[in-house]
């Protein structure tokens, strides 16, 4: 197989583990593919698909900062990656439409959920970020009935879309302005900024975190540090962005291949190589 008929597209992508978790998954399940990733020029996102669809691919997943223009493209798109506004899962069907989907909430809660075991229904949680992580997280989370959900982002006119297109999922949303966290306690809080990445890490307040509640980082590796050890001084149990990761590409390859892969295997394995920081 020359071409690649599965891949993932993103600028810069060097970093993807996703080939790795999908070869996987295609050895544990006796699926046979060849799965890439690829850079693709700022700009050039849709040529690049058109091409690597004349040569063969089958489906891709999409990763900054080419998420939204994948909806786009797309002629059949998910509830989920609708209100997401991006998706990160592309296929196309039996007659050759271009669907998309977002499947990084759905990997984020059964991590959440059934992996950390970490209580959802019924709870107050805070989210830190508007970008796309947050807002492909958004809709499966409020799915789980959360008491209320308190969105928190350093640029604050990024909330009111993300707020607008889940108000009707019947979970009270509030929305804070960035530094004007409320000092008193949540049951779960979710990071979803990008800024331990860019070597920056803002302050959280004493009293954040209720008694017995959690903290979730989507980010994995050193990057969550951080954040996780605020957390774990706050008394939380912590979590970070790995199992997400794994879940995501669980739920891609369960929409191209039509099989579930056992997911233990591989976030075993790359628990080895990135310890929670
Ligand atoms: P985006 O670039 O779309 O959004 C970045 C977010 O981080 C924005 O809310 C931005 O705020 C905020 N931010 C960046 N720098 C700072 C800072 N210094 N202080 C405060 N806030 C800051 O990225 P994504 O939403 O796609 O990704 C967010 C994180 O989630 C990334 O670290 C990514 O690696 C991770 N991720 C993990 C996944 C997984 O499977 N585990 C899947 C997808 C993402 P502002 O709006 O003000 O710029």
């Amino acid at each position: 197989m020359d071409h690649p008929n599965y891949a993932v597209i993103g600028h810069p992508i060097a970093h993807s583990r996703s080939p790795h978790i999908h070869t996987r998954f295609a050895a544990l399940t006796g699926i046979t593919l060849n799965y890439e990733a690829i850079e693709a020029p700022v700009g050039a996102f849709a040529a690049t698909l058109r091409t690597l669809r004349l040569q063969g691919l089958k489906g891709c997943n999409v990763t900054l900062p080419f998420k939204p223009e994948a909806l786009s493209l797309a002629e059949l798109s998910s509830d989920r990656a609708q209100r997401a506004g991006a998706a990160n899962t592309l296929g196309w069907s039996d007659q050759g439409r271009l669907w998309a989907d977002n499947t990084d909430g759905a990997g984020l809660c059964r991590d959440l959920t059934e992996r950390a075991g970490f209580p959802v229904a019924g709870r107050r949680l805070l989210i830190l970020g508007a970008g796309g992580a947050v807002a492909g997280c958004l809709a499966p989370l409020l799915a789980l009935r959360p008491a209320h959900v308190t969105l928190c982002n350093r640029s604050p006119e990024k909330l009111r879309p993300l707020l607008d297109r889940h108000q009707d999922l019947g979970v009270p949303l509030a929305v804070l302005p960035w530094g004007e966290c409320p000092v008193h306690g949540f049951d779960g809080v979710l990071n979803g900024t990008s800024a331990a990445l860019g070597g920056s890490a803002f302050s959280l307040p004493q009293g954040l975190w209720a008694k017995g509640a959690w903290a979730l980082d989507m980010v994995y590796g050193p990057a969550a540090a951080a954040f996780l050890q605020a957390a774990r001084d706050q008394g939380a149990s912590t979590r970070d962005g790995l199992g997400m990761l794994v879940e995501q590409a669980a739920l891609s390859f369960e929409r191209w291949h039509g099989v579930r892969p056992d997911t233990n295997p591989v976030f075993n394995e790359l628990r080895q190589i990135v310890p929670e920081a």
